[in-house]
């Protein structure tokens, strides 16, 4: 669980809090309930990077064979067994 420096824009306090990422920040402070600040700390454990992720589109003709070798199979024929032995 990653740990978020707040600092309160009321009093000055400075405090860490023990938050999951999906965790909604913390707005307020425990000592004089004013409104804090979340602190970008650097040089810390937890690495944000982007959402985004980057699509490769390319087209190769060895892509397009095996598409085309990709046919629906006929379907397999069932084998119902029976077991009523006795
Ligand atoms: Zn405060």
């Amino acid at each position: 669980m990653p740990t978020y420096e707040y600092e309160c824009t009321k009093c000055n306090k400075q405090f860490e809090l023990e938050q999951r990422i999906t965790e909604p920040p913390r707005k307020r402070c425990p000592d004089c309930r004013g409104k804090v600040i979340r602190l970008i700390s650097g040089g810390g454990g937890v690495l944000f990077k982007g959402t985004g992720f980057h699509v490769t589109d390319y087209r190769s003709d060895s892509y397009k064979k095996s598409a085309e070798a990709d046919k629906p199979k006929p379907p397999a024929d069932k084998k119902s067994k029976k077991t009523s032995d006795g």
